[in-house]
């Protein structure tokens, strides 16, 4: 008798090895060894989750995981190299060399007395630890679309839940009542944004819907599992789309709400074009296999926060050295309420928007000692970004382009910016410079 949750409807149909694409070519061979051995001993042994809904999308999965009906414990003793972690729930971790195959035993998702599923006043969910039917794993999943099963006994997929035909029309939906599913887990708002970007899906209707509405509950998710998100979020290849869908499910403010607000403030679109261009410029090191740093890419989703804040403090009368070093650490202090940004990301990110400031001095001793900053290179690119919110940056760029070869040539060509309006500027930049050291304190 099925033990999952009554509201969910579920029936199942098996799709065939000849009426679908998945093939044992697609599949990581060290996970293919994990399912054949657990079949071999006699156990039920599936692909399952994001690697079928993405060899099914035709995307390369990131890694692949694998449930059965054998228990953690029973895992252990088919495979030496395997250890067990966890303490929310057991799982089994199969590990060759870099890569490592998680195992995990089916679950159920509904307390019928065998094991100690918890349940928060709220509806969220704080353990849940019961070993279930292979349907009652399905219906715990979050989208159809995890939910399927490609079955190593006969290369099947098995749908429970109806995830087969929403992956071909290219549709991520809730399983169940979407509100419950949302308020049991506030994170699966953001994993409905993140997965239906990356794979170019639609969130349906119905689990679409409830997004702006629940947004706030996300206030309430750890904050440092929403860093997690915001990584895979943003540096996962799609950091435009993800954007893009962030704020046309209301979810933005929910995760930066300053950034949000001086967004929505910025009247002429320039912050909001910065920022894109920045998420573009992340997606693009993505695809060409290059670098991606979590200080950059926060500072360029902060940066609306931070101009807001030091407008507003220079509008109090503050020395703009002083303002921008108070607005740095406002912005980061509050931004730590929902996302636990670690320090040794928040004070580079800082160091980046506290360096912009630099980039109009130009005497020879300062141009050495910025050139010589160990964040100038982030700062310069961060620089060149700020193009897309306003031409005014062109001179300096060209400037410091030319001073990373030949800081002399560059002073020559570009004297503009001693005298004139920028004629103050370095009496108040040598307080700051001292200062900026200390910058996230
Ligand atoms: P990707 O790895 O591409 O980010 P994924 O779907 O594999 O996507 P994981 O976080 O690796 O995401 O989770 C693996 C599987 O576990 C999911 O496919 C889903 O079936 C299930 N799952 C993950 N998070 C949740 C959740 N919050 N609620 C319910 N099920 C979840
Ligand atoms: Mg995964």
């Amino acid at each position: 008798m099925p033990t999952h949750d009554p509201s969910v409807s579920t029936s199942l149909r098996i799709i065939p090895r000849d009426q679908h694409p998945i093939s044992r070519r697609g599949i990581s061979p060290n996970a293919l060894r994990v399912l054949y051995r657990l079949h071999e001993a006699g156990h039920r042994a599936c692909l399952v989750g994001g690697a079928v809904r993405d060899l099914l999308a035709g995307q390369a999965p990131k890694d692949f995981d694998v449930a059965t009906d054998a228990t953690p414990e029973e895992v252990k003793h088919l495979f030496r190299n395997c250890r067990l972690i966890g303490r929310r729930f057991r799982l089994a971790h199969v590990v060759f060399g870099r890569e490592i195959i998680e195992v995990a035993t089916f679950r159920a998702n509904v307390d019928d007395g065998s094991g100690d599923r918890q349940v928060h006043d709220d509806g969220r969910l704080l353990r849940d630890n019961v070993y279930g039917t292979i349907e009652d794993d399905a219906v715990r999943r979050d989208f159809t679309a995890n939910a399927l099963y490609y079955d190593i006994a006969d290369f099947s997929v098995r749908d429970y839940v109806g995830g087969f035909d929403d992956v071909s029309h290219r549709v991520m939906r809730l399983i169940g009542d979407p509100e419950t599913r949302y308020r049991e887990d506030p994170v699966r708002m953001l994993r409905a944004v993140r997965l239906s970007a990356k794979l170019g899906f639609n969130i349906a209707p119905g689990s679409a819907e409830p997004l702006p509405r629940l947004a706030p509950l996300l206030s309430e998710a750890a904050p440092a599992r929403l860093f997690e998100e915001c990584l895979k979020l943003f540096l996962s290849g799609h950091a435009v789309a993800s954007f893009e869908g962030l704020e046309r499910h209301g979810l933005l403010a929910a995760l930066f709400p300053e950034s949000a607000a001086a967004l929505d403030a910025n009247r002429s679109g320039a912050l909001r074009r910065m920022l894109v261009e920045g998420l573009r410029g992340t997606d693009r090191r993505v695809a060409a296999d290059e670098p991606v740093s979590p200080a950059f890419l926060f500072a360029v989703l902060l940066w609306p926060a931070y101009c807001r804040a030091l407008m507003a403090l220079q509008a109090q009368g503050l020395h703009t050295v002083e303002a921008e070093r108070r607005a740095a650490d406002r912005v980061t202090l509050h931004q730590l309420n929902t996302i636990a940004l670690p320090r040794r990301f928040s004070l580079p990110m800082q160091e980046i928007w506290l360096m912009q400031s630099r980039f109009s001095q130009r005497q020879r001793k300062r141009v050495v000692r910025t050139l010589s900053h160990p964040r100038f290179r982030a700062a310069f690119d961060f620089l060149v970004l700020r193009r897309a919110a306003s031409p005014a940056h062109e001179d300096d760029i060209a400037f410091w382009q030319e001073a990373q070869g030949n800081p002399d040539a560059a002073i020559a060509h570009h004297p503009a910016a001693e005298g004139g309006e920028e004629a103050e500027v370095p009496r108040k930049r040598r307080r700051r410079r001292r200062r900026s050291h200390a910058a996230g304190e």
